[in-house]
């Protein structure tokens, strides 16, 4: 590892120490081998004037919810050091009191709460802590020898504590060990199956002096030997399994979670390890991934019904051994193995199962390593337990806030680049569903690119292009819950006695066969999908036709037919179809001002009153259509299928 310590940057911050400590804490926050997601922390101890003008030392360390990738000032929570120090010596306390001491010792009343760890960082006698959970350093702990390997890498310039439970005891434990230590002598801590402290007065001198014990640690697993990743190709996954995998998994949470393949060749040579799952089997990293990951993940064999209900009850048998009166937690795992094939990440959100993904990755990469070392050996299985239910670790994961109406649901659009199709991917994303935007201008690529809107391009006409898009959305989400089809053309107007036969044959073509084609494809899918439901996107056109519009009509009617006949025939599989009849929907890209202004001259309107030519004068919107299409997906529409609703503000003739 090397310093990324800019003598420029550096400047910048002048003798301010509170923005120093931010400089250092986003140049270790960066590095994903020594923190990941609110791992780690870092305080620097600053003498200030209170408002009696009294001189005060008070500890700046990082609150909680922050991470130190992104930390700004107020992530820094002032704590009265004296306060802390009180702390450290007395002889028991619990997590409760301990949050609760903390809290009244901290300055400002609208900082966070300060880290769990903010007595150890008060204890130890230098102006700048860092700390974090470097995986270099915590794999060779958690070896056989582990402590003697570290012995041997660092000689006695650090200090090693033994595992204890982060927080109180943590830091009492540290406070007898170094109690009649010199300070000056050593160069920083290892915390065994845990993390590293280092510190130092000068800020640059402590940040390196963890790039120079991570990188000790690097050179020393190197010279072992590495997983070799070279030629690691994946067998292709069974798509249909994948999406029952996630439908069990889903009933296990008690909720739908999205499911994400990862096929990066790290990722493939470590499923396709002889010893696989007797190596994965064992724990995490550091403990605290375990409120992320659980304790192991599964791993699946040809029966992942059968190795589901074992992690089921290898689960239940851990909670009851070690429970003292806890609540249970949900038994479903974070992630799983297919030999061969890849991982798997499971979690409510994208951003859940990207933080999952990214903690496997270090994991897999961490017990490889181990294996070039004796053997992978994580903390105990009674020690993991306390850090899963322990409340202050838990606390993190409820700061996430209520979740959304479609959390975990998987949508499949069409026709995603414009228009209604466009504005029901705002719709579906706003109520918290991932989706996939299918269309088949290009531009679809770059409209929408974060996360948890798969865009892909694909002529929904050619059964290869929508096959190959399923399989991407499936490797991406899990599967198919939702399917909003709206792909679909306006042909020129005609009447039948001077139809183009090329004209007729296309609006069939896109306009109805397109849609059965997709839905035929989606429909295994939405069988294993969670409260599965499809709409279809009709037109006005169908109960009220007009003039010249045969070829779009026809087909419209007759997509309208595939719906009610869908209706009925998987129904009995728990699948709704719905049919949504838009009319006059301007504020999309074909409606320009030119041809709106056309139109309302021919019937010698303002482009106003053009727009609002319904019962209720009022204008339609692509909003207004997707807003109705994806309420008719969710929970408010379970008890209807075969429905077919008008937007259109009102028709006579519909009426
Ligand atoms: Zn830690």
């Amino acid at each position: 590892m090397k310093s990324s310590w800019d003598n420029k940057e550096a400047k910048k911050c002048g003798n301010n120490l509170l923005k120093m400590r931010v400089y250092t804490s986003h140049l270790l926050g960066k590095e994903e081998d020594l923190v990941m997601h609110g791992g780690g922390n870092t305080s620097v101890k600053i003498r200030e004037q209170n408002i009696f003008g009294e001189s005060e030392d008070i500890l700046y360390v990082k609150g909680s919810g922050w991470d130190l990738a992104t930390i700004e000032a107020p992530g820094f929570t002032p704590v009265k050091l004296s306060a802390l120090h009180q702390l450290a010596q007395l002889a028991l306390l619990s997590d409760m009191d301990m949050v609760k001491y903390q809290r009244m010792a901290v300055t400002d009343p609208s900082a966070p709460n300060p880290s769990v760890e903010a007595i150890l960082h008060g204890i130890i006698p230098f102006t700048f802590v860092d700390h974090t959970h470097a995986d270099a350093v915590v794999t060779i702990t958690n070896t056989p020898g582990g402590r003697k390997r570290i012995e041997e890498i660092y000689g006695d310039r650090m200090l090693i504590i033994p595992y204890v439970m982060p927080g109180f005891i943590l830091a009492k434990t540290i406070y007898q060990m170094t109690r009649n230590i010199d300070w000056t002598s050593v160069d920083g801590m290892i915390l065994l199956n845990h993390g590293v402290f280092t510190f130092d007065d000068d800020p640059k001198k402590s940040y390196e002096k963890m790039i120079g014990v991570v990188t000790k640690a690097e050179r020393y697993l190197k010279r072992k030997g590495a997983l070799p990743v070279k030629g690691a190709k994946p067998s292709k996954p069974n798509y249909i399994r994948l999406a029952e995998i996630r439908n069990r998994v889903s009933e296990m949470t008690g909720k739908p979670v999205l499911a994400k393949l990862d096929q990066s060749r790290a990722s493939v040579a470590f499923s396709k390890l002889k010893n696989v799952k007797s190596i994965s089997n064992r724990g995490p990293i550091t403990p605290d991934h375990i409120i992320r990951t659980k304790r192991v993940p599964v791993c699946f064999t040809k029966n992942y019904t059968r190795d589901l209900e074992k992690f089921e009850s290898a689960y239940d048998q851990y909670f009851e051994k070690y429970s003292r009166g806890e609540q249970k937690l949900d038994v479903a795992p974070r992630w799983g193995i297919l030999p061969g094939i890849g991982t798997l990440s499971f979690g409510p959100t994208i951003k859940h199962v990207r933080i999952i993904e990214d903690i496997a990755r270090h994991t897999k990469k961490a017990i490889s390593q181990a294996e070039h070392l004796g053997g992978w050996r994580a903390l105990g299985q009674k020690e993991l337990f306390e850090m899963e239910y322990w409340s202050l670790e838990q606390a993190k994961l409820k700061k996430a806030g209520p979740s959304k109406t479609l959390q975990g649901k998987i949508a499949v659009v069409t026709g995603a680049a414009s228009g209604i199709g466009k504005a029901c991917i705002a719709s579906l994303v706003n109520e918290g569903a991932v989706v996939a935007a299918l269309d088949i201008d290009r531009k679809i690529k770059s409209l929408f690119t974060q996360p948890g809107i798969l865009a892909l391009q694909c002529d929904v006409t050619k059964q290869k292009d929508v096959d190959k898009c399923i399989e991407r959305i499936v490797e991406a989400y899990g599967g198919i819950d939702y399917l909003i089809t709206n792909a679909g053309i306006f042909p020129k107007s005609a009447r039948i006695a001077d139809m183009d036969h090329d004209v007729w044959e296309k609006s069939m073509a896109i306009n109805v066969t397109s849609h059965q084609r997709i839905l035929q494809s989606c429909v295994p899918f939405l069988e294993l999908g969670f409260d599965p439901a499809v709409v279809i996107i009709g037109s006005k056109n169908v109960p009220a036709p007009g003039p010249g519009a045969s070829a779009y009509s026809v087909a419209k009617a007759g997509l309208t037919q595939l719906g009610r006949v869908a209706a009925l025939e998987l129904g009995s599989k728990g699948i709704r179809v719905n049919i949504i009849h838009p009319n006059a929907v301007y504020d999309t890209g074909i409606w320009t001002d030119e041809v709106l202004k056309a139109r309302a001259d021919q019937y010698g309107l303002s482009i106003e009153e053009y727009k609002t030519n319904n019962v209720l004068k009022t204008e339609v919107k692509s909003r207004d259509v997707a807003d109705l299409a994806v309420a008719m997906l969710g929970p408010l529409f379970s008890k209807i299928t075969g429905a077919q609703l008008p937007v259109d503000g009102g028709n006579d003739r519909v009426i």
